[in-house]
């Protein structure tokens, strides 16, 4: 199948026609006669987004989320290619582990299935996985993360980081002392206060955040910081990169909006880890991704069962979903408060994380002889947000209701339209 598309949007704001055949951008003039044109007046591209922190539940927990159902809001919310956390049953932390879920990955054939391979066994923190042979496997995995749970010990943080070195792999923290946020329920703050809450200190995630970047200084090795939370985190990332040390940092579309404030109700919907914090820490996250102290926005997406949300705050699990609104809350948060224009949403959501995970043909310019990877938003329209609509299997985003900018209207991936029309 080939496309015509008709007087886009580019990110750089000038306006073209895409011609899409095989898989790749092609001259205009070369098309085939039998394409399907696309009118886009009006309408935004980008290349397609590229999310580097994506819990997909298969195998083991199937009834949150499985790689097809994760893949169908992946291109729903104009994602090509997509990073399947390791900690699923059995934890991803051997090549045949990540080889499985890479071919459901190309089973649901929506959008690409990357497998983040498990740094230690089994998520212990103990004893380093089968880095080299994941690396090496058919899902030629070059991300690593306990994500979840922190690598904690610092000798097996350094032999990690010195590992993927071989490969120009990049570990990604998941910073949480543990000691420090032992039954910690929500930010330690005020709000915890009032509601009698253990309280999760920001000096928990930021002491493992400085200990990080000095061993990947260290090492010189690559070092990415999941979820930032902390005006004081970004502080650390912007000293660390004065320095010249590989690190990158990510943000989650809740962390740009949401603060502690919604726990007020004891409402579990806005449980997660790391928590929300507080205003200050909003806007200095920000002004740090508009800045580009923060690399990336990653969603973070946590599928859980209504069984496991829909209880007391204290027993319920930490977590939100996030493929199918994470444009429109990058929108909401960043574009329409004039700190970012389409050039930085693409910079931050597909070239920078597919730059990072080093995932060829994404995040690339949408030029001939590309792979077209590449999504359609049509900015001017708002939608609300109904959790019974969406395509993930589980139904806890804290947007229900919410009133949204920015509509997805088509995905193509390998020159495939995979969503919309
Ligand atoms: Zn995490």
């Amino acid at each position: 199948m080939s496309y015509l598309l008709k007087s886009a949007t580019l990110p750089n704001g000038s306006k073209a026609d895409l011609a899409i055949q095989d898989g790749h951008f092609v001259t205009v003039n070369s098309l085939l006669k039998d394409q399907q044109v696309i009118d886009l007046a009006g309408k935004q591209v980008l290349p397609g987004l590229v999310d580097l922190h994506t819990h997909l539940r298969e195998p083991g927990f199937e009834e949150s989320e499985t790689v097809a159902t994760g893949s169908l809001a992946a291109v729903r919310g104009g994602f090509t290619a997509i990073s399947a956390m390791a900690n699923t049953s059995p934890v991803a932390d051997t090549a045949g582990v990540v080889e499985q879920v890479y071919r459901l990955g190309q089973a649901a054939g929506l959008c690409d299935v990357f497998p983040i391979g498990a740094v230690t066994q089994g998520l212990n923190g103990q004893m380093l996985s089968e880095i080299g042979a994941m690396a090496d496997s058919a899902a030629r995995v070059r991300v690593f993360s306990d994500d979840g749970k922190c690598v904690f010990d610092p000798l097996i943080m350094r032999r990690a980081l010195e590992y993927v070195k071989k490969f120009d792999g990049v570990i990604a923290q998941h910073a949480q002392e543990p000691t420090l946020t032992q039954d910690a329920q929500m930010n330690e703050g005020e709000m915890s206060a009032q509601l009698g809450l253990k309280g999760w200190p920001a000096v928990a995630e930021e002491a493992i955040i400085a200990r990080d970047v000095l061993l990947a200084e260290h090492t010189k090795s690559r070092l990415h910081i999941c979820h930032l939370t902390t005006a004081g985190g970004v502080e650390i990332i912007r000293w660390a990169k004065a320095r010249g040390i590989q690190v990158t940092a990510e943000v989650t579309p809740h962390h740009l909006l949401l603060t502690d404030d919604y726990a007020k109700n004891y409402d579990p919907i806005f449980k997660v880890n790391p928590p929300l914090r507080l205003e200050s820490d909003v806007l200095a996250l920000r002004a740090a991704l508009a800045d580009g102290t923060i690399d990336i926005v990653a969603t973070d997406h946590a599928p859980h069962s209504a069984e496991s949300k829909d209880c007391e705050w204290s027993v319920a699990s930490f977590g939100m979903v996030g493929l199918e609104t994470a444009l429109s809350i990058v929108i909401k948060t960043m574009v329409e408060t004039g700190a970012m224009n389409y050039e930085d949403v693409a910079q931050r959501l597909s070239i920078a994380p597919a730059r990072i995970a080093r995932y060829e043909n994404h995040g690339q310019p949408l030029e001939i002889g590309h792979v077209a990877n590449l999504t359609v938003v049509d900015t001017a329209a708002k939608w609300v947000v109904d959790r019974d609509l969406m395509s993930t299997r589980s139904k806890n985003t804290p947007f229900h209701g919410f009133e949204l900018p920015g509509v997805v209207t088509h995905t193509f991936f390998n020159g495939k339209l995979v969503f919309g029309g």
